[in-house]
C-alpha cells in the first residue's frame, strides 16, 4: 500500500505536520545537528509524521527528521546512506520542540527557502495535483537497488518514504533533480537518507 504526499501549499515553519522546509521539530536539548564530513552544520529538508504511513496503528510511531549538507554541494557525498553528508533521525512523536539554530551560520544553509505542507493522500491523486513524495509501498528506484542494513542489527531497512524535489527548484531541497528515498529500523530506531538522480 502507498500513500502519496501532495504539495499543500506553504505552511508555518514549526508546523508538527508532514512537511518540507522550515525548522526541526526534535526533544528538548537535540543540538542542531553537523555534518560528518565538512562538520557544518547540516540544513533540514523534512519532517515526516511515520503515522502518515499507510496501514499505521497506534500508538504513533515517530517523526522522522531529514537533514543534508548545503555547505559544500556535491563535496559531502550528500546522496550517500552512510558517508555523513546527510542525516535522518526517526525521532518519538510526542513533546518535539523546534531545535535552535546555531549562531553565526548562514541561515540558507540551514533550512530551505520555503516551507510546505505534504498532505498524505491516498492514490490516485486528483487531478492537477503536484506529487511531493510517497509513504510507503516499495521504492520507485531511479538507478538500482540501494536499500541501505540498519547500522546496528545489520538486517535491511523498511523502506519509509520517497520525496521529490518539489515544484520550486530555488526554494526546494536538492537531489540533483532526482529523488531521496529514506528507510528506518524501527526496533533499533534508526533511519537512512540516500538521494539518486
Ligand atoms: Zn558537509
Ligand atoms: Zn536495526
Amino acid at each position: 500500500m502507498t500513500t502519496l504526499l501532495l504539495d499543500g501549499g506553504p505552511t508555518a515553519p514549526d508546523a508538527p505536520v508532514t512537511r518540507t522546509g522550515g525548522t526541526p521539530l526534535a526533544p528538548t536539548g537535540t543540538p542542531w545537528p553537523t555534518c560528518a564530513t565538512c562538520t557544518a552544520p547540516l540544513q533540514f529538508l523534512a519532517q515526516i509524521h511515520l503515522g502518515d504511513l499507510p496501514g499505521h496503528t497506534a500508538p504513533t510511531p515517530g517523526v522522522l527528521a531529514l537533514f543534508m549538507c548545503a555547505n559544500r554541494p556535491g563535496q559531502c557525498e550528500q546522496w550517500s546512506p552512510t558517508a555523513g553528508g546527510n542525516l535522518a533521525l526517526l525521532l518519538p512523536a510526542d513533546h518535539l520542540e523546534p531545535v535552535p539554530a546555531p549562531h553565526g551560520t548562514d541561515p540558507e544553509l540551514l533550512t530551505l527557502g520555503a516551507v510546505r505542507a505534504a498532505v498524505p493522500t491516498p492514490t490516485p491523486p486528483p487531478p492537477g495535483a503536484t506529487v511531493l513524495g510517497r509513504l510507503g509501498g516499495t521504492p520507485d528506484w531511479l538507478q538500482y537497488d540501494e536499500t541501505p542494513d540498519c547500522p546496528t542489527c545489520t538486517r535491511p531497512m523498511t523502506f519509509t518514504a520517497e520525496l521529490t524535489e518539489g515544484p520550486d527548484p530555488a526554494t526546494a531541497m536538492n537531489f540533483g533533480s532526482g529523488r531521496a528515498y529514506s528507510h528506518t529500523c524501527t526496533p533499533c530506531g534508526r533511519a537512512a537518507l540516500l538521494w539518486q538522480c
